[in-house]
Order: C-alpha cells, then sequence, then structure tokens
C-alpha cells in the first residue's frame, strides 16, 4: 500500500468554550493527567496543557490546549482566544438547558469570526448524572449535525469518552485524514 509507512506529527491549538461550570478544565485534566479533582478550583486566567496521542500507522497528534476562563465573562475577549486555534470543543452539561444555549451561541460565534476551516466538536459534559438530565441526547445529535459538528457526551467525572473525544478529533482534522 502506497503511503503505508508514511509518518505525520500534527501540532495543533485547541481550545475550550463554554459556560462556566460545565467542565472544560475537569475535560482537560481528565485528559491530561488522567485526574478529576471535584474541588478543583475554578481556572483563574489562563492554562495550557499539552498532550499527545498516536492513532493508527503512527501517526502523532500533539493538542495544545487552552484553557482560560476570561471569555466567560468577557465575549469581547474571546476572538483573541480562539484565534488560530485548528480544533474548538464547545461544552455543555447536560443538566443544564442554559449551558446548551450558550453552546449555540459559541458554535455561531466560531462560524462567523473562527478559521474557516477550524474542526469544531460539541460535548455534552457531566454524563454521570443522567438522573438529573435535562438536555435530551438526541437535541444535542441534532444541533451537531446541522452544524456539521462532531458530538459526543463524556463524563470528567467517570472519564467515560474522554479519550475517545480527542481520538475522533484527531481523526477529523485534515492534516491527518488529507
Ligand atoms: P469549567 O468552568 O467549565 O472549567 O468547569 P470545571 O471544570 O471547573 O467544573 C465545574 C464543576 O463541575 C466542578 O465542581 C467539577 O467538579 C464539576 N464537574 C466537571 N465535570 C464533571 C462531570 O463530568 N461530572 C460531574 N458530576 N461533575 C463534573
Ligand atoms: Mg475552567
Amino acid at each position: 500500500v502506497v503511503g503505508a509507512t508514511e509518518s505525520k506529527n500534527a501540532r495543533v491549538k485547541l481550545v475550550l468554550l463554554g459556560d462556566s461550570g460545565v467542565g472544560k478544565s475537569c475535560i482537560v485534566l481528565r485528559f491530561v493527567r488522567g485526574q478529576f479533582d471535584p474541588n478543583s478550583k475554578v481556572t483563574v486566567g489562563a492554562s495550557f496543557l499539552s498532550q499527545t496521542i498516536a492513532l493508527h500507522d503512527s501517526t502523532t497528534v500533539k493538542f495544545e490546549i487552552w484553557d482560560t476562563a476570561g471569555q466567560e465573562r468577557y465575549a469581547a475577549l474571546a476572538p483573541l482566544y480562539y484565534r488560530g486555534a485548528a480544533v474548538a470543543v464547545v461544552v455543555y452539561d447536560i443538566t443544564s438547558p442554559e449551558s446548551f444555549d450558550k453552546a449555540q451561541y459559541w458554535v455561531k460565534e466560531l462560524q462567523k469570526h473562527g478559521n474557516p476551516d477550524i474542526v469544531m466538536a460539541l460535548v455534552g459534559n457531566k454524563a454521570d448524572l443522567h438522573e438529573n438530565r435535562k438536555v435530551p441526547v438526541q437535541d444535542g445529535v441534532d444541533y451537531a449535525e446541522k452544524n456539521g459538528m462532531f458530538f459526543i457526551e463524556t463524563s470528567a467525572k467517570t472519564a467515560d469518552n474522554i479519550n475517545e473525544l480527542f481520538e475522533e478529533i484527531a481523526k477529523r482534522l485534515p492534516q491527518v485524514s488529507s
């Protein structure tokens, strides 16, 4: 097979957007450090973490993850934050319809002002709290499909679908799939 031994190494900027409290920082800490701290403090300023994953056939993707709280309070700062991002992960909390509305606001904002090639994922987090679910799975599925996004429900608490989220994003990167 032509190209089968060719290796690819991509490095991509990834930003997280969504309401305060939906679990963005916990998703990042679960993915990068394998930890969940229920008493974690809200993100102060910006934090930057990176994590490399290996896909099939010697392809690696290094995610440079920007996690800041500023965009939650000062929407005017958001463009500085997502400028140059190859990936945007838009997060809501499945127990909070308000956070789902806010996620849709961010998707529109990215469609208007983001990098046109940006890979977007819609994430319904806190899936472990299914007894308090207020956003049906199908609402997430439908909205994501309409907007050409990848959709997944996760739990940073139980680690459910956290690695899958980043693997699926990696597979959708033009640098990897082309
Ligand atoms: P951020 O403001 O979006 O960065 O949210 P954080 O990551 O700081 O999380 C906000 C709160 O939600 C914290 O109290 C976390 O412990 C909690 N949390 C985050 N992810 C989950 C999850 O998957 N399940 C549950 N039950 N709680 C979570
Ligand atoms: Mg945070």
